[in-house]
């Protein structure tokens, strides 16, 4: 087992700053997870910095596979599918002979569907100097393998993404949006849709800016060996308006609260059911994904993998747990005042848990699905007050009725991120 320790003291701004062997791998960076924190490559050009100071930012790495031992002579062969490109084009390129391009296709095909080999996927090949391939690694956008064994004796597998969490930040200008800020700095633009969704009940992004507005956003960018794949996740943005300096604090992969601050007071948190997951919906009138329709959106939807642990947001009473039409498998908690809460498009039910059990906040509920009227895995997750629902975001019944104000933790793990963001944009100085 290979165990790489890689961390940064070159460039510490506060200084001071020790920790040894012992500390770092009492990091949980060998469970399992989205991703593990890294420190950084070599930062690109731009509006954004990448960390490579000190403080929690290391990788502990393990080999791509336990691969069969192999002979000094391997030739290791690599090349991004272009536009066009074909498996069998490739293994040509590659030198293969049609028998051993044979065997690699009917290897790969049989974990993958060859009719979604697109451009940016990575193929891997190594093999003997006379072209028989003892491996093949098929590397898709989210940094999954298809891993195909050809000796000692021939396998086939899928390996999740083994991927490394990059700290970035960047500092835009705006002029007319939010989104053309970010495109212009080089932050991902996806991040005025993050913004905009989990604004949407303190105001109207849009309305508020008259140009010229600062901001400063902090995110994780995902990478297996030395490419960017996934999408990233945004961590924090600072926002000076004209009424004020806006911070929004993300949940990380460990907590389920949102903040939202005006001028260094709390403005508004908000719980969420899936640790880490970023919003996908908001509450109200939208055009519905499958019906192409505007409808009502009784909930908020949260990106979600299927079988992410679904928790409550709050204490409760567990009301249902069974089918419902168009949600699929569902979970309904009573918080008391009749404030209740549900979570839709469950693949599966926490078993350990029945109607009419007291839960507290965070116990878990189930797994996130696609059940019901549903196109991908994520979590619905509605508040409803006396029947009604509410917008979960704006509605603070469900809040009074338990977390209120922000805990030592988040408030820890608020000037923390902002520290981290202060070292990353002085590096690019
Ligand atoms: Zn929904």
């Amino acid at each position: 087992m290979l165990i790489r320790l890689r961390y940064w003291t070159a460039l510490l701004v506060t200084g001071g700053i020790a920790f040894s062997v012992s500390q770092l791998l009492d990091e949980p960076a060998n469970l399992p997870g989205p991703a593990k924190e890294a420190a950084a490559l070599p930062s690109p050009a731009g509006g954004t910095a990448q960390d490579t100071s000190g403080d929690d930012d290391f990788a502990v790495t393990t080999p791509v596979a336990d691969l069969p031992e192999q002979a000094a002579d391997t030739v290791s062969w690599s090349r991004v599918v272009d536009a066009g490109g074909s498996l069998s084009g490739l293994l040509a390129e590659a030198g293969l002979d049609t028998d051993a391009s044979r065997d690699v296709t009917a290897a790969i095909g049989s974990e993958f569907d060859l009719r979604q080999l697109k451009p940016g996927q990575l193929l891997s090949l190594k093999t003997s100097p006379a072209g028989t391939p003892y491996t093949a690694t098929l590397e898709l956008e989210d940094g999954s393998r298809i891993l195909a064994r050809f000796a000692p004796a021939p396998s086939v597998e899928r390996l999740a993404p083994d991927l490394v969490s990059v700290p970035r930040a960047g500092e835009a200008i705006v002029k007319t949006s939010i989104f053309g800020a970010l495109e212009a700095a080089g932050i991902p633009t996806r991040f005025a849709t993050d913004l905009e969704l989990i604004l949407d009940e303190t105001f109207d992004l849009r309305t508020q800016l008259s140009g010229g507005e600062h901001m400063r956003v902090m995110w994780r960018e995902y990478r297996a060996g030395d490419r960017v794949v996934g999408e990233p996740t945004i961590d924090f943005a600072q926002l000076d308006l004209n009424d004020g300096r806006y911070e929004i604090l993300w949940p990380d992969d460990n907590s389920r609260r949102t903040q939202i601050m005006k001028d260094g007071e709390l403005l508004q948190t908000f719980e969420q059911p899936i640790r880490g997951a970023r919003l996908s919906s908001a509450f109200g009138l939208r055009m519905h994904p499958i019906h192409k329709t505007k409808r009502m959106h009784s909930g908020l939807d949260f990106a979600a993998e299927q079988g992410a642990p679904v928790e409550a947001t709050q204490a409760g009473k567990v009301a249902f747990m069974g089918e419902r039409s168009g949600y699929g498998t569902v979970v309904e908690v009573d918080h008391g005042s009749g404030v209740q809460t549900l979570y839709a498009h469950l693949s599966a039910l926490n078993d350990a848990i029945k109607v009419g059990d007291r839960i507290t906040a965070g116990t878990e509920l189930g797994r996130a699905g696609s059940t019901g009227t549903s196109t991908a895995p994520h979590l619905h997750y509605e508040i409803r007050v006396g029947g009604k629902a509410v917008s979960p975001l704006a509605d603070t019944r469900l809040r009074d009725l338990g977390t209120g104000a922000a805990t030592a933790g988040s408030v820890t793990r608020l000037s923390s991120v902002k520290s981290k963001l202060d070292r990353l944009l002085a590096i690019r100085g």
